[in-house]
Protein backbone atom coordinates (compact mmCIF):
# COMPACT_ATOMS: atom_id res chain seq x y z
CA UNK A 1 0.00 0.00 0.00
CA UNK A 2 1.12 3.77 -0.66
CA UNK A 3 0.83 5.72 2.60
CA UNK A 4 1.40 9.71 3.27
CA UNK A 5 1.67 10.42 6.65
CA UNK A 6 1.37 14.41 7.33
CA UNK A 7 2.15 17.06 9.96
CA UNK A 8 0.37 19.91 9.23
CA UNK A 9 1.48 23.31 8.72
CA UNK A 10 1.15 24.76 12.64
CA UNK A 11 -0.37 28.11 13.39
CA UNK A 12 -2.33 29.28 16.62
CA UNK A 13 -3.91 32.28 16.09
CA UNK A 14 -6.20 32.95 19.29
CA UNK A 15 -5.45 29.53 20.58
CA UNK A 16 -4.46 28.71 24.22
CA UNK A 17 -1.57 26.56 22.97
CA UNK A 18 1.12 26.77 25.13
CA UNK A 19 3.44 23.98 23.54
CA UNK A 20 6.61 25.38 21.66
CA UNK A 21 5.68 26.66 18.17
CA UNK A 22 9.23 25.88 16.45
CA UNK A 23 9.29 22.68 14.17
CA UNK A 24 10.47 19.38 15.94
CA UNK A 25 10.19 16.00 14.16
CA UNK A 26 6.91 14.46 14.25
CA UNK A 27 8.40 11.13 15.51
CA UNK A 28 5.18 9.82 15.41
CA UNK A 29 4.57 9.94 12.05
CA UNK A 30 8.90 8.68 11.83
CA UNK A 31 8.12 5.94 13.62
CA UNK A 32 4.76 4.91 11.72
CA UNK A 33 7.03 5.24 8.72
CA UNK A 34 9.99 3.07 10.13
CA UNK A 35 6.93 -0.24 10.62
CA UNK A 36 5.31 0.54 7.41
CA UNK A 37 8.67 0.27 4.77
CA UNK A 38 10.15 -3.10 7.07
CA UNK A 39 6.19 -4.13 6.18
CA UNK A 40 7.09 -3.41 2.90
CA UNK A 41 4.66 -0.22 2.22
CA UNK A 42 5.90 2.58 0.24
CA UNK A 43 5.90 5.72 2.59
CA UNK A 44 5.98 9.69 1.70
CA UNK A 45 6.28 11.95 4.90
CA UNK A 46 5.87 15.72 4.48
CA UNK A 47 6.08 18.04 7.67
CA UNK A 48 4.24 21.62 6.71
CA UNK A 49 6.79 23.69 8.55
CA UNK A 50 9.91 21.51 7.70
CA UNK A 51 9.33 21.17 3.96
CA UNK A 52 7.87 24.82 4.08
CA UNK A 53 4.75 23.86 2.31
CA UNK A 54 1.27 25.49 3.03
CA UNK A 55 -1.93 23.20 2.90
CA UNK A 56 -2.31 23.71 -0.91
CA UNK A 57 1.71 22.96 -1.17
CA UNK A 58 1.23 19.60 0.99
CA UNK A 59 -1.79 18.43 -1.01
CA UNK A 60 -0.17 18.85 -4.19
CA UNK A 61 2.83 16.87 -2.72
CA UNK A 62 0.45 14.01 -1.50
CA UNK A 63 -1.51 14.01 -4.98
CA UNK A 64 1.83 13.36 -7.12
CA UNK A 65 2.33 10.54 -4.68
CA UNK A 66 -1.06 9.40 -5.47
CA UNK A 67 -1.53 7.49 -1.95
CA UNK A 68 -3.96 4.83 -1.21
CA UNK A 69 -4.28 6.03 2.77
CA UNK A 70 -3.35 9.45 4.53
CA UNK A 71 -2.32 9.81 7.67
CA UNK A 72 -2.53 13.32 9.04
CA UNK A 73 -1.44 14.08 12.89
CA UNK A 74 -3.65 16.50 14.80
CA UNK A 75 -1.05 17.79 17.03
CA UNK A 76 2.55 18.65 16.16
CA UNK A 77 4.57 15.77 17.37
CA UNK A 78 4.29 13.08 20.12
CA UNK A 79 6.29 15.85 22.71
CA UNK A 80 3.09 17.96 22.64
CA UNK A 81 -0.01 15.08 23.33
CA UNK A 82 0.11 15.92 26.60
CA UNK A 83 -0.59 19.95 26.05
CA UNK A 84 -2.06 20.36 22.51
CA UNK A 85 -3.44 22.52 21.21
CA UNK A 86 -7.60 21.85 22.00
CA UNK A 87 -8.79 23.02 18.47
CA UNK A 88 -9.19 20.89 15.17
CA UNK A 89 -9.03 24.16 13.08
CA UNK A 90 -5.53 23.18 11.02
CA UNK A 91 -5.99 19.27 10.36
CA UNK A 92 -9.44 19.80 8.85
CA UNK A 93 -8.25 22.89 6.35
CA UNK A 94 -5.89 20.12 5.38
CA UNK A 95 -7.97 17.25 5.41
CA UNK A 96 -10.43 18.88 3.41
CA UNK A 97 -7.59 19.70 0.81
CA UNK A 98 -6.52 16.38 1.05
CA UNK A 99 -9.91 15.22 0.27
CA UNK A 100 -10.14 16.92 -2.89
CA UNK A 101 -6.52 16.51 -3.92
CA UNK A 102 -6.74 12.61 -3.40
CA UNK A 103 -10.33 11.52 -3.50
CA UNK A 104 -9.56 7.69 -3.40
CA UNK A 105 -7.51 8.33 -0.23
CA UNK A 106 -8.81 7.02 3.13
CA UNK A 107 -8.31 10.00 5.52
CA UNK A 108 -7.17 8.71 8.78
CA UNK A 109 -6.38 10.82 11.48
CA UNK A 110 -3.97 10.51 14.42
CA UNK A 111 -4.20 12.41 18.10
CA UNK A 112 -5.05 13.14 21.12
CA UNK A 113 -8.00 13.99 20.23
CA UNK A 114 -9.12 11.15 18.46
CA UNK A 115 -7.97 9.36 21.48
CA UNK A 116 -9.85 11.09 24.22
CA UNK A 117 -13.01 11.66 22.37
CA UNK A 118 -13.14 9.75 19.20
CA UNK A 119 -16.89 10.29 17.48
CA UNK A 120 -16.16 14.15 18.82
CA UNK A 121 -13.13 14.08 16.26
CA UNK A 122 -14.52 12.27 13.69
CA UNK A 123 -17.18 14.18 12.73
CA UNK A 124 -14.77 18.39 13.83
CA UNK A 125 -12.34 16.57 11.06
CA UNK A 126 -14.36 14.74 8.32
CA UNK A 127 -11.74 11.95 8.19
CA UNK A 128 -12.58 8.37 7.52
CA UNK A 129 -10.87 6.84 10.82
CA UNK A 130 -9.53 7.67 13.44
CA UNK A 131 -6.92 6.03 15.76
CA UNK A 132 -7.45 5.85 19.60
CA UNK A 133 -3.87 6.13 21.19
CA UNK A 134 -0.36 5.72 19.73
CA UNK A 135 -0.78 5.22 16.45
CA UNK A 136 2.62 2.89 14.64
CA UNK A 137 1.03 -0.38 14.72
CA UNK A 138 -2.53 0.39 14.17
CA UNK A 139 -1.43 2.34 11.10
CA UNK A 140 0.59 -0.76 10.34
CA UNK A 141 -2.38 -2.91 10.33
CA UNK A 142 -5.01 -0.68 8.37
CA UNK A 143 -1.86 -0.86 5.73
CA UNK A 144 -1.60 -4.35 6.48
CA UNK A 145 -5.60 -4.54 5.20
CA UNK A 146 -7.52 -4.57 8.63
CA UNK A 147 -11.13 -3.28 8.07
CA UNK A 148 -11.38 0.00 9.85
CA UNK A 149 -13.54 0.12 12.81
CA UNK A 150 -12.79 -3.81 13.56
CA UNK A 151 -8.76 -3.10 14.14
CA UNK A 152 -8.47 -2.39 17.64
CA UNK A 153 -8.14 1.06 18.66
CA UNK A 154 -9.68 1.96 15.12
CA UNK A 155 -13.48 4.25 14.82
CA UNK A 156 -14.27 4.61 11.66
CA UNK A 157 -17.06 6.77 9.62
CA UNK A 158 -19.74 4.12 8.24
CA UNK A 159 -21.75 5.47 4.57
CA UNK A 160 -24.93 5.86 6.65
CA UNK A 161 -23.27 8.36 8.64
CA UNK A 162 -22.89 5.97 12.01
CA UNK A 163 -19.32 5.32 13.97
CA UNK A 164 -18.10 1.63 13.73
CA UNK A 165 -15.25 1.21 16.66
CA UNK A 166 -13.47 -1.67 18.65
CA UNK A 167 -11.55 -1.07 21.84
CA UNK A 168 -10.29 1.63 23.60
CA UNK A 169 -6.56 3.62 23.13
CA UNK A 170 -3.65 1.33 21.79
CA UNK A 171 -0.13 1.08 23.26
CA UNK A 172 2.53 0.34 20.70
CA UNK A 173 5.07 -2.45 22.26
CA UNK A 174 7.96 0.39 21.36
CA UNK A 175 10.21 -0.97 23.66
CA UNK A 176 12.24 -2.88 20.39
CA UNK A 177 11.20 0.49 18.13
CA UNK A 178 13.79 0.19 15.30
CA UNK A 179 16.29 3.34 14.45
CA UNK A 180 14.16 6.32 12.83
CA UNK A 181 15.81 7.78 9.81
CA UNK A 182 14.99 11.55 9.43
CA UNK A 183 15.33 12.96 5.50
CA UNK A 184 19.00 14.91 5.89
CA UNK A 185 17.39 18.68 4.76
CA UNK A 186 14.82 18.39 7.75
CA UNK A 187 17.78 17.85 9.85
CA UNK A 188 19.63 20.84 8.38
CA UNK A 189 16.44 22.86 8.54
CA UNK A 190 16.00 22.06 12.09
CA UNK A 191 17.60 25.08 14.21
CA UNK A 192 15.85 24.63 17.25
CA UNK A 193 17.11 23.55 20.42
CA UNK A 194 14.30 22.49 22.00
CA UNK A 195 14.26 23.96 25.91
CA UNK A 196 17.89 24.88 25.77
CA UNK A 197 18.23 28.02 27.37
CA UNK A 198 21.98 27.98 29.07
CA UNK A 199 24.30 30.71 27.53
CA UNK A 200 26.20 30.02 24.26
CA UNK A 201 29.62 29.81 24.67
CA UNK A 202 32.24 28.89 22.44
CA UNK A 203 32.29 25.28 21.51
CA UNK A 204 28.95 24.16 22.73
CA UNK A 205 27.36 23.57 19.54
CA UNK A 206 24.30 26.34 19.13
CA UNK A 207 25.03 26.66 16.03
CA UNK A 208 24.44 22.87 14.99
CA UNK A 209 21.14 21.07 14.00
CA UNK A 210 19.05 19.82 17.15
CA UNK A 211 16.40 16.47 17.10
CA UNK A 212 14.39 15.01 19.02
CA UNK A 213 14.34 11.74 19.99
CA UNK A 214 12.55 9.27 22.43
CA UNK A 215 14.44 6.77 25.05
CA UNK A 216 11.25 5.97 26.94
CA UNK A 217 7.60 6.05 26.45
CA UNK A 218 4.98 6.83 29.37
CA UNK A 219 5.37 6.87 32.95
CA UNK A 220 4.60 5.15 36.11
CA UNK A 221 3.19 7.76 37.54
CA UNK A 222 -0.72 9.24 37.35
CA UNK A 223 -0.45 12.61 38.51
CA UNK A 224 -4.04 14.11 38.24
CA UNK A 225 -3.34 17.04 35.44
CA UNK A 226 -1.56 15.02 33.50
CA UNK A 227 -3.03 14.37 30.09
CA UNK A 228 -2.25 10.95 29.27
CA UNK A 229 -4.82 8.03 30.24
CA UNK A 230 -5.20 7.35 26.49
CA UNK A 231 -1.88 7.93 25.46
CA UNK A 232 1.92 7.04 26.63
CA UNK A 233 0.96 6.27 29.82
CA UNK A 234 2.27 2.70 30.65
CA UNK A 235 6.49 3.19 31.08
CA UNK A 236 9.02 1.69 28.16
CA UNK A 237 12.05 2.13 27.74
CA UNK A 238 13.29 1.42 24.46
CA UNK A 239 16.30 -0.77 23.82
CA UNK A 240 19.69 0.54 23.63
CA UNK A 241 20.97 -0.69 20.59
CA UNK A 242 18.23 0.96 18.13
CA UNK A 243 18.33 4.64 20.01
CA UNK A 244 21.77 4.54 19.53
CA UNK A 245 21.67 3.89 16.32
CA UNK A 246 19.51 6.61 15.87
CA UNK A 247 21.37 9.01 17.84
CA UNK A 248 24.44 8.28 15.82
CA UNK A 249 22.64 9.03 12.37
CA UNK A 250 21.69 12.11 13.89
CA UNK A 251 25.15 13.21 15.16
CA UNK A 252 26.48 11.74 11.65
CA UNK A 253 23.56 14.44 9.84
CA UNK A 254 25.09 17.35 12.03
CA UNK A 255 22.89 16.97 14.87
CA UNK A 256 24.42 18.76 17.86
CA UNK A 257 21.84 18.60 20.08
CA UNK A 258 18.93 16.36 21.42
CA UNK A 259 16.04 16.87 23.27
CA UNK A 260 14.97 13.17 24.71
CA UNK A 261 10.75 13.55 24.31
CA UNK A 262 9.84 10.48 27.25
CA UNK A 263 7.38 11.84 29.41
CA UNK A 264 9.81 11.15 32.15
CA UNK A 265 13.48 10.63 31.74
CA UNK A 266 14.45 8.33 34.16
CA UNK A 267 17.93 7.51 35.58
CA UNK A 268 19.51 4.90 33.18
CA UNK A 269 23.39 4.50 33.87
CA UNK A 270 23.68 2.32 30.51
CA UNK A 271 22.22 4.92 28.67
CA UNK A 272 24.30 7.98 30.56
CA UNK A 273 27.49 5.81 30.02
CA UNK A 274 26.96 5.42 26.40
CA UNK A 275 26.54 9.53 25.81
CA UNK A 276 29.13 10.29 27.51
CA UNK A 277 32.32 10.63 24.99
CA UNK A 278 29.43 11.36 22.34
CA UNK A 279 30.01 14.94 22.02
CA UNK A 280 26.52 15.73 22.25
CA UNK A 281 24.31 18.27 24.48
CA UNK A 282 21.10 17.11 25.58
CA UNK A 283 17.97 18.06 27.55
CA UNK A 284 15.16 16.59 29.64
CA UNK A 285 12.46 16.02 31.73
CA UNK A 286 12.02 14.56 34.37
CA UNK A 287 10.82 14.51 38.40
CA UNK A 288 14.14 15.85 40.36
CA UNK A 289 13.26 13.17 43.66
CA UNK A 290 14.14 10.30 41.57
CA UNK A 291 17.46 11.16 40.96
CA UNK A 292 20.80 10.49 43.56
CA UNK A 293 23.64 12.76 43.59
CA UNK A 294 26.03 10.22 41.79
CA UNK A 295 23.32 10.03 38.65
CA UNK A 296 23.28 13.95 38.72
CA UNK A 297 26.77 14.01 38.10
CA UNK A 298 26.68 11.43 35.33
CA UNK A 299 23.60 13.08 33.65
CA UNK A 300 25.86 16.21 33.43
CA UNK A 301 29.06 14.50 32.09
CA UNK A 302 26.50 12.88 29.45
CA UNK A 303 26.01 15.84 28.23
CA UNK A 304 23.04 17.12 29.58
CA UNK A 305 22.22 20.84 29.62
CA UNK A 306 18.93 21.39 30.10
CA UNK A 307 16.38 19.62 32.98
CA UNK A 308 12.66 20.62 33.71
CA UNK A 309 11.57 18.99 36.75
CA UNK A 310 7.77 19.24 37.80
CA UNK A 311 7.63 20.31 41.07
CA UNK A 312 4.21 21.83 40.64
CA UNK A 313 3.18 22.48 44.79
CA UNK A 314 5.33 24.36 47.34
CA UNK A 315 3.17 22.26 49.70
CA UNK A 316 3.09 18.23 50.29
CA UNK A 317 -0.41 18.53 51.13
CA UNK A 318 -0.28 20.21 47.41
CA UNK A 319 1.44 17.59 45.78
CA UNK A 320 -0.79 14.92 47.58
CA UNK A 321 -3.60 16.58 46.09
CA UNK A 322 -2.17 16.37 42.35
CA UNK A 323 -1.27 13.04 43.16
CA UNK A 324 2.36 14.00 42.64
CA UNK A 325 3.47 10.48 45.19
CA UNK A 326 6.43 12.42 45.89
CA UNK A 327 8.51 11.54 48.53
CA UNK A 328 10.76 14.38 49.58
CA UNK A 329 9.64 17.10 51.36
CA UNK A 330 9.75 20.92 49.97
CA UNK A 331 13.15 21.51 51.23
CA UNK A 332 14.74 18.77 49.74
CA UNK A 333 13.06 18.99 46.33
CA UNK A 334 15.02 22.55 46.37
CA UNK A 335 18.38 21.25 47.53
CA UNK A 336 18.11 18.73 44.66
CA UNK A 337 17.46 21.57 42.31
CA UNK A 338 20.20 22.84 43.15
CA UNK A 339 22.98 19.97 43.48
CA UNK A 340 21.02 19.43 39.75
CA UNK A 341 22.58 22.78 39.05
CA UNK A 342 26.43 22.14 40.02
CA UNK A 343 26.11 19.44 36.87
CA UNK A 344 23.69 20.82 34.43
CA UNK A 345 23.77 24.16 32.76
CA UNK A 346 20.02 25.12 32.77
CA UNK A 347 17.54 23.96 35.49
CA UNK A 348 13.84 24.84 35.49
CA UNK A 349 11.13 23.46 38.29
CA UNK A 350 8.04 23.88 36.74
CA UNK A 351 4.75 25.06 39.37
CA UNK A 352 1.12 24.78 39.14
CA UNK A 353 -1.21 27.13 40.22
CA UNK A 354 -2.46 25.09 43.41
CA UNK A 355 -5.32 26.71 45.61
CA UNK A 356 -3.20 26.13 49.16
CA UNK A 357 -0.08 27.98 48.23
CA UNK A 358 0.32 31.29 49.26
CA UNK A 359 1.59 33.61 46.79
CA UNK A 360 3.93 34.94 49.14
CA UNK A 361 5.70 31.99 49.80
CA UNK A 362 5.61 30.80 46.19
CA UNK A 363 7.57 34.31 45.17
CA UNK A 364 10.35 33.50 48.27
CA UNK A 365 10.80 30.02 47.28
CA UNK A 366 11.02 31.42 43.57
CA UNK A 367 13.89 33.73 44.68
CA UNK A 368 15.58 31.51 46.99
CA UNK A 369 16.11 29.10 43.71
CA UNK A 370 16.55 31.70 41.54
CA UNK A 371 19.63 32.88 43.68
CA UNK A 372 21.58 29.75 43.54
CA UNK A 373 20.63 29.47 39.69
CA UNK A 374 17.72 27.60 39.26
CA UNK A 375 14.38 28.63 37.48
CA UNK A 376 10.80 28.28 38.50
CA UNK A 377 7.89 29.78 36.37
CA UNK A 378 5.08 31.81 37.29
CA UNK A 379 2.52 29.34 38.36
CA UNK A 380 -0.38 29.77 35.86
CA UNK A 381 -3.61 27.28 35.98
CA UNK A 382 -3.88 24.21 34.14
CA UNK A 383 -5.99 22.94 30.94
CA UNK A 384 -8.18 20.22 32.30
CA UNK A 385 -7.49 18.02 29.41
CA UNK A 386 -10.10 15.18 28.45
CA UNK A 387 -7.00 12.42 28.88
CA UNK A 388 -6.64 13.76 32.36
CA UNK A 389 -7.60 12.40 35.86
CA UNK A 390 -8.52 16.69 36.66
CA UNK A 391 -10.50 16.16 33.48
CA UNK A 392 -12.24 13.07 35.00
CA UNK A 393 -13.20 14.47 38.86
CA UNK A 394 -14.49 17.77 37.18
CA UNK A 395 -16.50 16.45 34.35
CA UNK A 396 -16.73 12.85 34.28
CA UNK A 397 -15.55 10.59 31.22
CA UNK A 398 -14.91 12.28 28.02
CA UNK A 399 -18.29 12.53 25.96
CA UNK A 400 -18.88 14.88 22.51
CA UNK A 401 -18.52 17.97 24.35
CA UNK A 402 -15.21 17.30 26.70
CA UNK A 403 -13.40 19.57 24.24
CA UNK A 404 -15.60 22.59 24.43
CA UNK A 405 -16.15 22.17 28.48
CA UNK A 406 -12.69 21.93 29.44
CA UNK A 407 -11.99 25.35 26.97
CA UNK A 408 -14.89 27.44 28.48
CA UNK A 409 -13.95 25.92 31.88
CA UNK A 410 -10.24 27.08 31.42
CA UNK A 411 -10.92 30.44 30.05
CA UNK A 412 -13.54 31.00 33.16
CA UNK A 413 -10.22 30.40 35.10
CA UNK A 414 -8.18 33.49 35.10
CA UNK A 415 -8.06 36.98 33.03
CA UNK A 416 -4.25 36.32 31.50
CA UNK A 417 -2.58 33.89 29.52
CA UNK A 418 0.81 32.88 30.42
CA UNK A 419 3.73 34.73 28.33
CA UNK A 420 3.85 31.67 25.47
CA UNK A 421 0.39 31.99 24.67
CA UNK A 422 -1.76 34.26 22.57
CA UNK A 423 -3.92 36.53 24.58
CA UNK A 424 -6.74 37.07 23.18
CA UNK A 425 -7.98 33.42 22.97
CA UNK A 426 -11.13 32.40 21.40
CA UNK A 427 -13.56 30.25 22.97
CA UNK A 428 -13.23 27.15 21.31
CA UNK A 429 -17.11 26.86 18.55
CA UNK A 430 -15.42 30.10 17.24
CA UNK A 431 -12.11 28.73 16.98
CA UNK A 432 -13.18 25.46 15.37
CA UNK A 433 -16.11 27.26 12.95
CA UNK A 434 -14.20 25.21 9.86
CA UNK A 435 -15.14 22.12 11.40
CA UNK A 436 -18.75 22.39 11.88
CA UNK A 437 -19.81 22.48 8.01
S1 LIG B 1 5.47 12.45 36.62
FE1 LIG B 1 5.24 13.79 34.83
S2 LIG B 1 4.74 12.45 33.11
FE2 LIG B 1 4.45 11.29 34.99
S3 LIG B 1 2.27 11.48 35.47
FE3 LIG B 1 3.34 13.10 36.60
S4 LIG B 1 3.32 14.90 35.20
FE4 LIG B 1 2.81 13.08 33.97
Amino acid sequence: MKVALLNPPWTFEHSIYFGCRAPHLPIELGASKTLLERAGHATLMRDGLLDELDIGGMAEACAGFAPDMIVVTTAPTYLFWRCAQPELRLPRMLLDALRVACPHATLVAVGPHGSATPDAALRKLGADIVVRGECEEVVLALANGGVPGEVPGTAALQPDGSIRANGGPQATRFTDLPAVRWPDHWVARHHHHHHRFEQPHQGSGHDLPGAEVEASRGCPYSCSFCAKIDFRDSYRRRDLVPLLEEIDALRAQGVGYLYFIDEIFLPNRLLLEALVGRGLKFGVQTRIDLWKPEMLELLGQAGCVSIEAGVESLTEAGRAELDKNCKLSTDELADRLIMAKQHVAFVQANLIQVSGDDPAMVTAWRERLLAAGVWANDPVPLYPYPSSPDYRKLFGLPDAQAWERAHAHYLGLFDRMSDIQDDTPLPLAELESVCRR
